[in-house]
């Protein structure tokens, strides 16, 4: 099967879910992940018409930006973990930081000035690497966004525990989604391949695809 028609798949799977949870298939926008994939994928798939692209890793984006910097309307999303000390190279690289953590880096996202798209990315459970804001810290990483001009803050990231059943998901996307209506945001970052379906069905605005297109593409490693 083809780019193309793993596409067209993934985006029939939105359309289904937005369908039985009553909302418009318009709603929900698919971000390519790209991560881990050579330059070449991310070419492919914006010659089939993705706009929207999540990278995780600051230092892999870095080889493949000069290639694709100049794809006119291409938007890339950092989706991975952001150490302050490469927030610089991100904000000069990236459109959007879905993972902003805490008030602090959103002071060193600022530094560079750059007009920015921010999403908080939440600590919905128990995790060996605790970087994710607290559900009782948004309200400050909220406000500290809000006091920088250069970023916009849109909404919230989360990606629950796998789980072979993508219904078990559920739970974490609906915590998601009411501490999002708790502090007035509208987005939501979440679904990825295998629980996009119930992420749709549960207010995703943003799922986050990479194995369900790309799994026929070479990866890097
Ligand atoms: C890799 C990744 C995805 C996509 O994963 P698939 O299950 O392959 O679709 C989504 N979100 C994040 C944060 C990721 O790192």
């Amino acid at each position: 099967m083809g780019l193309q028609a793993r596409l067209e798949e993934v985006r029939g799977r939105i359309a289904r879910a937005a369908q039985a949870a009553g909302r418009r298939e318009s709603e929900i926008l698919l971000l390519a992940v790209t991560k881990v994939f050579p330059v070449e994928v991310l070419l492919e798939a914006y010659a089939l018409g993705l706009r929207e692209f999540g990278e995780s890793y600051v230092q892999e984006f870095e080889r493949k930006f000069e290639q694709v910097a100049g794809l006119a309307g291409a938007r890339f999303h950092l989706i991975g973990h952001l150490q302050s000390n490469k927030s610089r190279k991100a904000s000069a690289m990236f459109q959007v930081i879905q993972t902003v953590d805490s008030a602090r880096l959103a002071q060193r996202l600022a530094e560079g000035g750059e007009p920015l798209g921010a999403m908080i990315e939440v600590k919905l459970y128990e995790e060996q690497a605790q970087q994710d804001a607290a559900p009782e810290d948004l309200a400050v990483v909220i406000e500290a966004i809000r006091q920088q001009p250069s970023l916009q803050l849109t909404g919230l990231m989360k990606m629950p525990p796998w789980s072979d059943e993508a219904e078990l998901a559920g739970p974490y996307f609906k915590r998601l989604k009411a501490l999002a209506e708790q502090h007035g945001l509208t987005k939501l970052s979440m679904g990825r391949s295998h629980d996009l379906g119930v992420a749709s069905q549960d207010g995703s605005t943003l799922g986050r695809v990479c194995s369900a297109q790309f799994r026929s593409r070479k990866p890097l490693v």
